[in-house]
């Protein structure tokens, strides 16, 4: 079996790295769509506390709006948090957002973290809202503080994501494959690994153990200023970092024998954290925040094969300075 290409050359890598700094340029969200979007929050705020007075009903934004790496047509993730309890019966949240005007309203009770899905047409912005769960307000504010310590991650990670959509690669609930949020555990741990490191692991530094809202401490290291610039010994360019991606998800991870740990910033053995096991344990990606959980568990034998095969794929074609095949998209009937 021949070996993977260890390097692009510089004419590659030139041409690689500017047809990135082009594509993120066009997919990097406007003005105008940051601006609907804070304008959503507010409109949301004055909405909900309007029908409900007197509640402190509070809106926050999660998920990609939240953590730097949305593009102009990603839905709005908003978590509600209120001492009003019989909100987190979705469906009654349900009808008040219709009677203001929302459309496509739809309460999904039964589910692990119950949610509305609606449409606002006069901002025109898709939003999923559930009350009370705060847990990935951290996740969250973790990717965004991993975004902003080197300036590489949100080009890197964005593309990512858009290769990921136009592959049909990340719908963890229905296509059985991976989420955003597994995607970017990748490409962090990726960076965590490179020598030397791009980034740090925020949750191994010394932190205090500031109490959160609900009395939980803060699970990692949140001093942006302290970290900004970590990654400068690596002067790998963006180029350089997509094919290093591809190359290590393709071909140089043991996939049998790992576990990704953002937390720990490096590789864990499957079997140390008896993970060899479980059931859909062939993509093992520690949840930061909740390390019994596998975030790569949403993906079967199956599935995992076709993942793997597209990030081949992927890689087959970068390592000719080919992106815009990469990110070709599947053709559907109309
Ligand atoms: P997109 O632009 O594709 O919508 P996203 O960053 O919003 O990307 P999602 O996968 O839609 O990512 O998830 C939204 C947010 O929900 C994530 O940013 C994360 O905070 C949280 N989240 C998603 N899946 C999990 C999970 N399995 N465990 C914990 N938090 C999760
Ligand atoms: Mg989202």
């Amino acid at each position: 079996k021949t070996m993977p290409k260890k390097f692009l050359n510089p004419v590659e890598e030139g041409k690689l790295s500017g047809d990135m700094r082009e594509l993120y340029d066009r997919i990097l969200p406007t003005k105008d769509s940051d601006e609907r979007r804070a304008r959503f929050v507010q409109k949301l705020e004055r909405i909900l506390n309007q029908q409900w007075p007197g509640n402190d009903i509070k809106v926050h934004v999660f998920g990609s709006s939240g953590n730097m790496l949305c593009t102009n047509d990603s839905d709005v993730d908003i978590c509600i948090t209120t001492p009003l309890k019989i909100l987190e019966r979705v469906c009654l949240l349900a009808n008040a957002l219709a009677d203001h005007g929302m459309e496509r309203v739809v309460c999904v009770q039964h589910a692990k973290v119950p949610i509305v899905k609606f449409w606002d047409p006069e901002l025109q912005l898709a939003c999923d809202m559930n009350v009370n769960n705060t847990l990935a307000l951290e996740n969250t504010r973790m990717i965004k503080t991993y975004v902003e310590i080197d300036e590489r991650v949100r080009p890197l990670a964005m593309i990512v994501k858009q290769w990921t959509k136009r592959r049909i690669l990340n719908d963890a609930a229905l296509g059985g494959t991976l989420s955003s949020y597994t995607w970017i555990c990748l490409i962090l741990n990726f960076l965590q690994t490179r020598n030397p490191p791009v980034l740090p692991s925020l949750h191994k530094k010394p932190h205090e153990l500031r109490a959160g809202s609900d009395g939980r401490r803060a699970g990692f290291n949140d001093d942006l200023e302290r970290f900004r610039g970590f990654g400068k010994p690596n002067t790998e360019t963006l180029g350089e970092l997509l094919f290093n991606f591809f190359r290590r998800y393709a071909y140089d991870l043991d996939y049998e024998k790992w576990v990704i740990s953002v937390r720990d910033g490096r590789l864990i053995s499957k079997e140390g954290k008896k993970w060899h096991l479980m059931q859909n344990n062939r993509l093992c990606v520690e949840e930061p925040f909740n390390t019994n959980r596998n975030l790569g568990n949403t993906a079967d034998d199956t599935s995992f094969r076709g993942i793997h095969l597209e990030i081949r794929r992927a890689f087959d074609l970068v390592k000719e300075a080919k992106l815009a095949n990469c990110l070709e998209q599947y053709e559907f009937p109309a």
